[in-house]
């Protein structure tokens, strides 16, 4: 097993990266929330503030126009009585007092002038003969609205109006003091505040939320502010649970994350595909000879694994876990790509070179490899006509009849097919019979007893009969020996395979051997397909 690479923990700090930054974003939007909230609650409170002090004003105009209807011309005795049962009856209404065209005093309820000096000037109540302006009341300690009903050409009617109660008693707070209200004129003049008395500058400097509203009747507006900083606690359980929420799903999602990475990592199959798509799958060329000349034939692409650490891995050690796992497909078309485009200039100009391929059991089940060959080696530096493709014997063909129509289509395309190990399988002679292929290679099993088992001589015999009787061409595998390729030789097998030559080699050592030992020839074209078809 290997040790975690520096990829891996790439991918787990970046995850964690991910994840600090996922979390703070979460805890942004818990916050943003928080105040989106917050404000919705302090618009109500505006809202329902601006609602009742609106109610309390109406309620006094009403009282002022049933006063004024039953004549303030006057200040008789019957006039100052009504203006007193109003005074008393209405909690709000602190005085009433009837004006002349002056504006002076004429009398009140009390039958002593109220003592209420301006704060601010008079504003009109739109559409309506009000005029509204703060006074000061009551040892010109507390606030007062005076409003006053303005009749055209005659005495005005004026009432003074508790500022305190044109906003709720109380409103609804941590007792810390991080809601206030303010009930101004539209000028800004304050009228009102809760908590009373708290006529500050307000908290609207950037750390609170603030919230104003402008009555449509009145020349009147809230302001409603809350601290941001008290926020975090009036809603602590919501971030905690929120905050725990995302961290501990995040914790979950990163250790996922780890595991699946690992899993990964330590997942064979996960390995060899990035291996292959890393391109680590190499083709080496085992050179096949001529026994009669010892010239070059060709060779067997056989693959190796480079691992990025250099060393190199047999493919007794994968392949069987590439048939396994299907990934023989997609690895034996890297290793065709790679063999097609580091031998195309040395065969293109060499047309009797063979490169055989080995294929597995699963190939000829259907004629996707007929596709695959067409794709890869139509029209390119490496002809049909010198591809040979491998089956083994070892392994059964699953389906016979499919693997002798997939033969056909190969062969039909110009492609030879060989039966590799030959003499090591369960089909025995009538199964090469029945696959018609093109050549047949001698197993090393029988190459190596030539010379001390008599019955492998029978057989050797007796496939080179066989072969010759049907078109086949002979090819030893595993020669060895000089005594192995004479008795080959002999035996009328006019081609071999095997370290007495040389071992499979890397795409630089066997181009080398082919450019010393073959001199290029003119490839002869062969007429192309689509000319053949339609003149078919
Ligand atoms: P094979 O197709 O029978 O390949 C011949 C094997 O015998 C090669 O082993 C080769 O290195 C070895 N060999 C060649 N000459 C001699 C010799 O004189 N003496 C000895 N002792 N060995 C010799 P290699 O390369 O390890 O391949 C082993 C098997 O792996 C191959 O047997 C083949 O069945 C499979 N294989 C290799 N590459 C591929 C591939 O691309 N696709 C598939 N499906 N199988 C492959
Ligand atoms: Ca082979
Ligand atoms: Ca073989």
């Amino acid at each position: 097993m290997r040790t975690p690479g520096r990829w891996m923990i790439a991918v787990v700090v970046g995850g964690a990266v991910l994840v600090v930054l996922s979390i703070l974003a979460i805890d942004r939007s818990l916050t943003t929330y928080v105040e989106h909230h917050a404000r919705g609650r302090l618009e109500a409170l505006a809202r329902a503030s601006l609602g009742l002090a609106e109610m309390r004003l109406e309620q006094i105009t009403t009282t002022l126009l049933d006063l004024a209807a039953t004549g303030i011309d006057d200040c008789n005795p019957q006039v100052i009585e009504a203006m007193r049962r109003a005074v008393f009856s209405t909690t709000i209404l602190k005085g009433l007092e009837i004006l002349d065209d002056q504006g002076r005093i004429v009398c009140t309820h009390a039958g002593v002038p109220l003592e209420v000096p301006a704060v601010s000037r008079e504003y009109q109540v739109a559409g309506q003969r009000f005029g509204l302006a703060v006074v000061r009341f009551r040892n010109r300690i507390d606030r007062a609205v005076r409003l006053r009903l303005d009749r055209p050409g005659g005495r005005s009617l004026s009432s003074i109006v508790a500022a305190d109660a044109l906003l709720p008693d109380t409103v609804f707070d941590d007792g810390r003091g991080s809601r206030r209200l303010r009930l101004t004129l539209g000028s800004g003049d304050v009228i009102s505040t809760r908590p009373a008395g708290d006529e500050g500058a307000g908290l609207d400097d950037g750390r609170s939320l603030t919230v104003r509203k402008s009555s449509d009747r009145y020349p009147i507006a809230i302001v409603a502010e809350r601290s941001r900083e008290t926020l975090a606690d009036e809603y602590q359980d919501l971030l905690m649970i929120g905050r725990l929420g995302s961290t501990v799903f995040f914790a979950f999602g990163l250790g996922f994350l780890w595991l699946s990475v690992r899993r990964n990592h330590n997942d064979p199959v996960a390995t060899l595909k990035r291996a292959i798509q890393n391109g680590e799958i190499v083709p080496f060329f085992q050179p096949t000879v001529d026994t009669k000349n010892g010239r070059v034939r060709g060779a067997e692409v056989l693959a190796r694994w480079r691992s990025p650490d250099g060393s190199m891995i047999s493919p007794a050690n994968f392949i069987p876990l590439a048939e396994q796992s299907g990934l023989i497909y997609e690895l034996t078309r890297a290793l065709m790509k790679r063999a097609r485009d580091e031998m195309g200039a040395a065969y293109a100009s060499r047309p009797r070179l063979r490169l055989s391929f080995n294929l597995f059991a699963g190939h000829l089940a259907d004629a996707r490899i007929v596709e695959d060959m067409k794709k890869m080696f139509e029209g390119s530096a490496v002809a049909f006509d010198q591809l040979v493709l491998e089956v083994t014997e070892r392994a059964p063909l699953p389906d016979l009849g499919e693997a002798r129509r997939v033969i056909a289509m190969l062969q039909e395309l110009g492609i030879k097919v060989a039966i590799d190990d030959v003499g090591t399988g369960h089909g025995g002679l009538s199964y090469l019979l029945k696959l018609g292929v093109d050549i047949i290679k001698i197993d090393k099993m029988f190459v190596d007893a030539i010379s001390t088992e008599r019955y492998s001589q029978t057989i050797i015999e007796t496939l080179v009969e066989l072969a010759r009787s049907m078109g086949m061409e002979v090819i030893a595998e595993g020669v060895e020996t000089f005594e192995q390729v004479e008795y080959l030789r002999l035996k009328g097998i006019h081609e071999a395979q095997g370290f007495v030559f040389a071992p499979p080699l890397p795409a630089s050592s066997y181009l080398a051997l082919v450019e010393a030992m073959e001199r290029p020839h003119l490839k002869v074209v062969p007429e192309p397909l689509a000319a053949v078809d339609s003149a078919a």
